[in-house]
Formats: C-alpha cells, structure tokens, sequence
C-alpha cells in the first residue's frame, strides 16, 4: 500500500482581505466555507487534524496551507494572529511547513518579511491570466509590472512559488491562454494550479453568463489547452498540481455552468495518451489491420481512454480493427509492436 507523504491541513479565509470582487469569485462558495477563519476556528483545524496522533503515525511532510482569500492583503496584525496561531504547533514539530496564496498586488519586502518571520515557505499568486483585456474583463485589472514585480520579491526572499492560471475568462481565447501558460514559464515557478473558469451563482460571472455576456469554455475545448499547457509545464519540469476545482458540495450545489468534471486530469492525461499513440502510428505509417502496443501497466487506462475512447478514436481515425494494449511493468513508455 502506498504510504501518504504529505498532509495538507486546510485554513480557509474567504475574501478576508480582499477588497476585490473577481467576476468569478465566490469564495465562500467556492472554499465551501462560511465566516471568518478566526484562531478558535484555526486551532479546531489544527488539533482535528493533528492532536492525538502519534508523530509516526502522520505522514512525514505536514504543512498548514491557506486557501481562499488573499491572505498579504490582510491587515498586518491579523496576518500575524493567524501565523502566531500554527507557531506552538511548529514547535512541537507537527507543522513542518506553511504556504498560502495571494494576489500578486499584495505583494512588497515588508509583507514578505512577515511572513519568513513567522516560517511561511511557499507563497502561491493568483496570475489568472497575463492578458490586459482578460483580466480587464474579469475584474482583476493587474499590470504586468506589478506580478513580475511579485514573483520576482517572492524568489528573491527564498519563498517557493507558486502559480495559478484560469483558462476561459471572459475575454480569453485559445491564443491568449497560451500566452499566459508561456509568461508562467518564464517566470519558472516550482509549481502551477490550471483551474478552468466555472460559472458559480452569487458571482457576476453568472448575472454575465445570465446576461449572454459570457459563454464559457466548452470541457473539450479546456481539455485541448489543458493537454497543451501541461505537456509545456512537463517539459520544464513544472510539477501541475492541480487541475480544475475540488468537487467540494457547496461548489456542486452552486456549480451552473463550464466545463466542470470531476476527474479532469484524467481526461487531459487520456487526450496526452491519445496524441502519443497517433504520432506513433503516423511514424510508422500503418494505415489499417490491427494495431498493438506496449504500455506502462500504470498507465494502461490514460491509453485506453475515458470511457474506451482512445481506442474508438483509433479506429475510426485510421481504420483499425483492432486496437490492442499490451501492459507491461518494464515498460517506461508507449511502443508500437507486433
Ligand atoms: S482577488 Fe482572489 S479573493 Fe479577491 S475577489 Fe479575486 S479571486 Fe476572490
């Protein structure tokens, strides 16, 4: 049985700090969470997820993380409340990390500084996009200079960065997207997070949505730039760690429109496993009969697709008959064979 290696313990601030109102967000909806993360409500987190446990018996890796929000943007004296709050639990050497996320204009040296005082290592922004217009439209107007500016301050004061995009934004195009996912990896985060636009009730979004003012991305068409962006990242060896939104039931209960699936790394990872198995078959030009080929057994379902459509796919792109799938456990990747 794998073992777990990490423990992410949740503290949810919704729009505390904000004084925002992206047409998307809803954090409250979103976060799934009500009110304020007040320290009775932190300290209740904390000790659920780790008082009583034995040390050897949590994982070795665990990490208090603020979500939601943009946590600089609060006042100095309840950003520090709040880390105050996890230091006797970094003492007694059940927290060994802290990250939270922020918007890129709530960034400086001193906010930063606050932050290593109080052992925070990773700090994530929300880019969102880097295209004027998009962002423009969807109510976060934010120059350029200023999330340069951001990530620059955050590597400089040895912080782990990390950073968000949301392809379909009001005024996003397939071109503009792929901008965005380029700028990202200019600026070399160690990780990124693609959350597809939703529409959510109570956010403008929706009243636009409502209005025909917005349409959003269609699943197959996230799942398209979704495949591209992440073999980008992939190639610079940008972990993606994570795609799309958590199916939290207060996301599903307010959930109206987009291209929502629960499991949307899965389907870009089968479009990944689709396009590795046409370009297979284009190299060696085989244009009929049946087709075989070894796999990674851990991957044999990307190959097969959602649903088996990879291989139904296959068949009605080149004419194949059969398409066979061999797993193997010393197979490191796809092979045509005979
Ligand atoms: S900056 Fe973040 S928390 Fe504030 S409105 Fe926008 S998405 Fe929501």
């Amino acid at each position: 049985m794998k073992t777990k290696t990490h423990m992410i313990v949740p503290v949810f601030i919704p729009h505390l700090g904000c004084p925002y109102r992206c047409v998307f967000c809803n954090q409250t909806d979103i976060t799934g969470q009500q009110g304020r993360a007040d320290e009775k409500k932190l300290q209740e987190t904390l000790a659920t997820y780790l008082d009583d446990k034995p040390l050897d018996q949590l994982p070795p890796h665990r990490e208090v993380a603020f979500y939601g929000g943009s946590f600089t943007g609060l006042p100095a004296g309840r950003q520090e409340n709040l880390l105050k709050q996890v230091q006797p639990w970094v003492k007694k050497g059940l927290v060994n990390a802290i990250r939270l996320s922020t918007h890129p204009l709530f960034i400086d040296a001193e906010r930063l500084e606050l932050l290593k005082k109080y052992g925070v290592s990773t700090v994530e922004l929300g880019i969102q996009s880097t295209d004027p217009n998009v962002l423009e439209l969807s109510g976060r107007p934010c120059s350029w200079e200023v999330m340069e500016n951001a990530v620059d301050l955050i590597r400089k004061n040895g912080f782990r960065l990390g950073l968000q995009l949301m392809p379909g934004l009001p005024g996003d195009s397939d071109q503009t997207f792929a901008k965005s996912v380029d700028d990202v990896l200019s600026w070399k985060p160690d990780f990124v997070r693609l959350y597809p636009t939703l529409v959510v009730r109570h956010t403008e979004l929706f009243e636009m949505y409502q209005g025909g003012k917005y349409t959003p991305w269609s699943l197959e068409r996230t799942v398209d730039n979704l495949k591209t962006a992440v073999l980008k990242f992939r190639a610079e060896n940008i972990p993606v760690i994570r795609l799309g939104l958590h199916p939290d039931p207060s996301l599903l209960e307010n959930f109206v429109a987009g291209p929502y699936h629960p499991s949307l790394r899965y389907l870009v990872d089968c479009r990944i496993g689709l396009d590795e198995m046409i370009e297979n078959i284009r190299d060696q030009k085989i244009l009929n009969g049946n087709i075989y080929f070894k796999v990674p057994s851990n991957r044999i379902s990307v190959y097969i697709g959602h649903k088996r459509e990879n291989i139904q796919t296959l068949k009605t792109l080149f004419g194949f008959e059969n398409v066979t799938l061999k797993p193997e456990t010393n197979c490191d990747r796809l092979q045509l064979t005979a």
